[in-house]
């Protein structure tokens, strides 16, 4: 990966990598730009995934078969720190701690998109950002647990 792509790239070309067929669509609601792919983490030919790229530059996914982000993204190789362009050189050089700090931005980025979503009258993707919300905060609660 070059520092010049973004999170949503590297994700695509991560799925891509990894077998997974991939659509890359346009803006749409309060994202930037959204894309459709298979879901590495459950399997099926269908492109369950919904992702997208928020005005922050984060990466938002969501499987709507029900796969826990975390899940999707480990089956790729990548961590929740990827999504997130601001804090990601930071987190990838840093404990396990800053994952925390990973969680929160993409739980914040999110959080803005599903209100976007809202204003611009796309029910389907803030109801996709919703999910991915409460993910991260269900992740959150989890590393917490694990490194108490
Ligand atoms: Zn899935």
């Amino acid at each position: 990966m070059t520092l010049s792509s973004s999170p949503l790239d590297h994700l695509l070309a991560a799925l891509e990598r990894h077998g997974q067929m991939v659509r890359r669509g346009g803006p749409r609601g309060g994202a930037v730009r959204t894309a459709r792919a298979q879901c590495p983490a459950h399997g099926s030919r269908s492109l369950t995934l919904s992702l997208c790229e928020t005005a922050e530059g984060a990466a938002l996914l969501h499987c709507h078969a029900g796969c826990a982000v975390d899940g999707v993204l480990a089956a790729v190789g990548l961590q929740p720190v990827d999504l997130y362009p601001a804090r990601a050189a930071q987190a990838r050089s840093a404990s396990a701690a800053s994952i925390g700090i990973g969680w929160r931005g993409v739980a914040a980025a999110a959080d803005q998109l599903e209100d976007a979503a809202r204003n611009a009258g796309d029910p389907a993707l803030a109801h996709a950002a919703r999910g991915v919300v409460l993910q991260a905060r269900a992740a959150m609660r989890s590393e917490r647990r694990m490194h108490q």
